[in-house]
């Protein structure tokens, strides 16, 4: 008896197929594993998750590692993937205009407008046909501010508002004889403008409404009574209040409010005749992937130093440097892709911290370089389990072999390779020929873009906004779908659950979504997101990779990797490649294993020539291992 396992060590995932040959010769698959790949992809740092990896798999077999005789590792693709973000306009507030915020628990309901007075003013100083809005200093005490105002409305005036800066709204409410919106927690009341158009607006609470008036940006208009230039100017104002349950906005002479966008950068990028194009970050996506495509195949892309994204390419390709031992300057960014987003941002010159949402162009890189040293992966690995270890293949070819194990799959087949930082893409033709690509962004983008458009600044919670539908708890006993169905539940929930938004974990969980996003912007924001990651990628990869035949040509597609577990993603790009009237489905491999596992299992076949899972025989440079001089070591 034989084993020979095959392990792919992916950016994200080492995966391992094991495999026993009897003595007869049968061959047959006894185990799969999977651990996270420790370090980056094609180190040394490898070893650890490579070999607990195959620990796994021996004991899920019943086996000691002891006996495997052969480790067969694929030459994985010298390339890296890496993200980061542009934030391209920024909304400043000059003098002294204010935009309201979202404090927890803001006091009454409705819109009120009025001149902005100091509750402690001098009455006498103030016309009493004029309607105010009591702006109500720390140094007031809420009981003493609520006397103030029942005294201003005893005496005929016509309070509509109130502006705290303590946390004191309800408190106030609860002792006034008026009805008025109140609005509190804003920290920087002394910069709020003394005898101003103000207007303060409180969505109804419990309905879980947001305002209606102020986030409209002829709302405002109506209450300020603006003239079409003028309301042009506060657009980022209602954009920033859009979603919030109370605000404030006050009128300054100059009312200054501007949007301006902030010079993001260029990119460079150089195609492989030598000529360079120009793109400025700050034109956005579509404009950024087109230059890339019309200088396809792209020889490098150089980020103006300085910006956000110049730092991140250098990043990638420092570290690419030092993993390989190779000069910075021989390593070359082969592919980004851009996507236009939208990040919450501190306004800046706001009172009270409120947040834009600002355009930003986030950007994935695929960064290459002559090769990984995975023959220092190879010796680590010999060393740690005495065991022979061979380069058998490279990680596009293994992964077709792998592919073409799915039931109802045949030649010519284009695979669809979709991890976590690359989205990697092969076909094989009737002769048995593979072309492969590798395309930066994949699972880590989607996860980025969450992160930032939701604000969550926690990328462990946006992958599981990724990973799992979202719900609102509406009582104890029922959740509200996405897609507004209600279900209702045997068991109540946890009560702290009550009023969340929470996501439907696989295992029956709910993890609350700490973000005040209802289901239904969860799903348009994931699905988003997915989209212009995934489904832009498959339509390029098999533009790409199919030179000479229309993408029409390709008969099967073939969805692995483990983004292809993704509820939707599968989906998104099933429909978008049936208007090419092309076969599109998630893998199975060897009948069982879904879209995991492929590469693992194709190094498996390449090295016994294909065996009884594959109905061809297997050519030569697919069947052999390959030779490899040992990498350099310092
Ligand atoms: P690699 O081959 O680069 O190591 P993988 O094939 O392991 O990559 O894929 C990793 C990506 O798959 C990550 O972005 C991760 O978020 C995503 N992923 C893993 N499991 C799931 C799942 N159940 N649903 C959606 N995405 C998933
Ligand atoms: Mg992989």
């Amino acid at each position: 008896m034989a084993y020979t396992a095959g392990v792919d060590i992916g950016n994200s995932s080492t995966e391992v197929a094991l495999l026993r040959t009897s003595a007869d010769g049968t061959h047959e698959f006894v185990a799969s594993a999977l651990y996270r790949t420790t370090g980056l992809k094609g180190t040394k740092k490898n070893v650890p998750g490579v070999v607990n990896a195959i620990s796994r798999a021996a004991d899920s077999a019943g086996i000691d590692v002891d006996e495997i005789d052969r480790v067969l590792l694929n030459e994985a693709a010298p390339v890296i993937g890496d993200v980061a973000m542009e934030t391209i306009t920024e909304t400043v507030i000059t003098e002294s205009t204010m935009i309201g915020h979202d404090p927890s628990t803001p006091g009454g309901v409705g819109l009120g407008q009025g001149t902005s007075v100091e509750i402690t003013a001098d009455r006498a100083d103030h016309d009493p046909d004029e309607p105010v809005v009591v702006l109500v200093p720390e140094t007031v005490d809420f009981a003493v501010a609520a006397g103030l105002v029942n005294d201003w409305v005893d005496e005929g005036y016509d309070v509509a508002g109130a502006i705290v800066q303590r946390d004191d709204a309800v408190l106030i409410h609860n002792r006034i004889d008026v009805e008025i919106p109140i609005v509190d927690e804003v920290s920087e009341l002394d910069k709020i403008p003394r005898g101003q158009p103000t207007a303060v607006e409180v969505a109804p609470q419990a309905t879980g409404k947001s305002i209606d008036e102020l986030s409209n940006p002829y709302g405002i208009a109506t209450v300020f009574d603006l003239s079409p230039e003028e309301t042009q100017k506060i657009i980022p104002v209602a954009r920033a209040l859009v979603g919030n349950k109370s605000a404030v906005v006050i009128k300054t002479p100059s009312g200054d409010v501007e949007e301006r966008t902030i010079p993001a950068g260029k990119l460079h990028i150089i195609n492989e005749r030598g000529s360079t194009a120009e793109v400025p970050v700050d034109e956005g996506a579509d404009v950024i992937m087109e230059t890339v495509m019309d200088n396809w195949p792209v020889a490098d892309v150089q980020g103006e130093s300085g910006s956000n994204i110049g730092g991140m390419l250098n990043r990638a390709r420092a570290s690419m440097a030092e993993v390989t031992g190779q000069a910075v300057d021989s390593i070359e960014i082969r592919d980004i892709v851009a996507v236009d987003t939208l990040i919450p941002q501190e306004v800046e010159g706001s009172v009270a911290g409120e947040f834009s949402m600002e355009s930003a162009v986030a950007l994935a890189a695929m960064v290459k370089t002559q090769q990984l040293p995975m023959q220092q992966i190879a010796d680590g690995i010999e060393s740690e389990l005495d065991t022979e270890v061979i380069i058998q293949g490279v990680e596009a070819n293994m992964a077709v072999l792998g592919s073409l194990t799915t039931p109802g799959t045949d030649v010519p087949v284009a695979i669809l390779d979709m991890g976590g930082g690359s989205t990697d893409a092969a076909y094989m033709n009737t002769d048995k020929d593979i072309d492969s690509i590798h395309l930066s962004g994949a699972g880590d983008m989607v996860t980025m873009l969450i992160d930032s458009e939701l604000g969550l600044d926690d990328r462990d919670l946006a992958e599981a906004v990724k990973k799992f539908p979202s719900a609102k708890v509406q009582t104890l006993f029922s959740i509200r779908e996405e897609d507004g169905t209600v279900d209702f539940l045997d068991d109540p929930v946890d009560p702290s659950l009550f009023g969340r938004t929470v996501l439907l974990e696989d295992d029956g969980g709910m993890r609350p979504v700490p973000v005040s996003k209802s289901p239904e912007e969860i799903r348009r924001i994931r699905r988003r997101a997915k989209r212009r990651v995934f489904v832009k990628n498959a339509e390029r990869a098999l533009n790409l990779i199919t030179p000479t035949e229309s993408i029409r040509q390709i008969p099967f597609v073939v969805m692995v990797g483990r983004s292809s577990l993704d509820f939707e993603i599968p989906e998104m790009i099933s429909d978008a490649l049936a208007e090419y009237g092309i076969v599109c489905g998630r893998a199975n491999v060897r009948g069982e294993m879904g879209p995991r596992n492929a590469v693992a299992t194709g190094l498996v076949l390449s090295h016994i020539g294909g065996g009884s899972y594959l109905d061809f025989e297997l050519p030569a440079e697919l069947s052999t291992s390959l030779e490899r001089t040992p990498a350099k070591t310092n």
